[in-house]
């Protein structure tokens, strides 16, 4: 393999590495890491850098062997702010086999299986977030109060400094960074890179989550990707434009289709519609990603998120958007998510609906804010993450191919995060509860 023949020894000597950033992602989205110096990395490359699973959010317990992370030579970045560490991803193994619950892993194996019927996956993600105050209580730049203050220009350019290291970054690492913008909710912005193999654009968020952070950081300021941080905006989404491939070809585009979307797309979509209520266990994996969908209108006007499980074309008021041929908008998840096991859960539903041949019912061209209720039968997406976490639970579908283990590693340690939530008593309680 490709990764096989990289000798991460030599290519520091060329590149001038000092430092590696062996990481992994857990379950819930946490990036974790060894610092490893350059004269090291060639018995690490190898066995891995090993890690106590159970010190991270991982279903494991403090009695389990080593966990050993192991760099894929592939996805090697050079931070761009300081070339001299390079950024790995890593996949899990414990006592010599792969572990079962690692996100990529789970990510690989759906890859793997989209391959095995001749499609590779592509995607693109749209990673929206707030640049905040360090102490996270509000919008940092105190002039950006428009009611509407999507693409405005002031906005944006008073954060240029922070923006412009960002995007000169992603051109650095030829990502084909394309565009930036002011987003719909004060303090919010969003910045777009080209699409690729779903498996790279995994590994690329979740880099670019970490150098907005970072980025941000050097400028004195805070960037959140939490999905509703003030009740009254609009929140942050991670859109996912999917499609997928053969030969070359994308195997979503027909010309005769409807919008230019071959039956095969509308296979994948009928999956997605099919196994949306457990696949928002992962694609909204908080308790506070439920008051970004099924959330009423902000002060902008709309809050852009989906409340049904419904698809439509150029609109987008729908979980499902098919802005043009040969692709689709997946408009649910959330900043949130864990960029693996985002794609990895399209990925599952997707297949399911490819090979059950899943219909996805009629695409509806109407506002769905305003005029959802007029749709019978217009199936709304969970309420919170209790019931999305149930319909994960009785999900054979998503059980069969993301596989039990890592299911049920992932439910055991969201039901305790629920569990955690539901004992806490809000302000909200005592205001409206005290005096009954
Ligand atoms: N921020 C919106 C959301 O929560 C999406 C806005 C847009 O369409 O870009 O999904
Ligand atoms: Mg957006
Ligand atoms: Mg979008």
């Amino acid at each position: 393999s490709a990764a096989a023949q990289i000798d991460l020894a030599k290519v520091a000597k060329d590149r001038g590495i000092k430092y590696f950033l062996i990481s992994y992602v857990d379950l819930f989205g946490g990036l974790r890491a060894k610092l490893v110096p350059a004269a090291a990395i060639g018995p690490m490359q190898k066995e891995g850098a090993g890690f106590a699973g159970f010190a991270t959010w991982l279903d494991m317990s403090p009695a389990d062997p080593d966990l050993f992370a192991v760099p894929d030579p592939t996805s090697l970045i050079q931070l761009p702010w300081k070339e001299e560490i390079g950024w790995l991803a890593a996949d899990l193994y414990m006592a010599g086999k792969e572990v079962d619950q690692a996100p990529r892993t789970v990510l690989k194996r759906q890859l793997a299986a989209a391959a095995a019927l001749g499609y590779e996956m592509k995607t693109g993600v749209e990673c929206e977030y707030f640049l905040i105050t360090p102490d996270g209580k509000s919008i940092s730049d105190t002039s950006d109060t428009a009611e509407k203050p999507c693409y405005d220009q002031s906005a944006l350019m008073r954060r240029y400094d922070v923006i412009k290291d960002i995007c000169d970054a992603m051109l650095k690492l030829g990502w084909g960074a394309y565009q930036n913008d002011h987003e719909d909710a004060n303090g919010q912005f969003e910045m777009n890179w080209n699409y690729d193999n779903a498996l790279l654009t995994a590994d690329r968020h979740v880099f670019f989550k970490y150098m907005v952070k970072s980025i941000a950081e050097q400028h004195g300021l805070r960037a959140t990707f939490m999905p509703k941080p003030f009740i009254n905006l609009t929140g942050s989404g991670c859109h996912a434009h999917v499609s997928l491939w053969q030969k070359g070809k994308n195997a979503f585009s027909d010309p005769k289709g409807e919008l230019g979307v071959s039956e095969l797309g509308y296979h994948f979509i009928g999956g997605l519609i099919h196994n949306a209520d457990a696949l928002c266990a992962l694609t909204n994996p908080t308790v506070n990603s439920y008051k970004r969908i099924n959330a009423p209108r902000t002060i902008s006007g709309a809050t852009w998120a989906p409340n049904t499980v419904t698809y439509t074309g150029n609109n987008r008021t729908h979980m499902i958007r098919i802005p043009d041929a040969g692709r689709f908008e997946f408009r649910l998840a959330d900043g949130a998510a864990n960029p693996y096991l985002l794609q990895a859960g399209l990925a599952a539903a997707g297949l399911d609906g490819i090979e059950n041949k899943r219909d996805p019912g009629k695409r509806l061209d109407i506002n769905m804010y305003t005029d959802g209720h007029k749709v019978k039968g217009a199936k709304r997406l969970p309420l919170n993450l209790l019931d999305a976490m149930r319909a994960l639970e009785k999900s054979k579908v998503l059980a069969d191919r993301l596989g039990k283990p890592f299911v049920d590693g992932y439910l055991k340690l969201k039901t305790e995060e629920w569990n955690a939530f539901s004992r806490h008593l809000t302000q909200w309680e005592r205001d409206n509860t005290l005096d009954i």
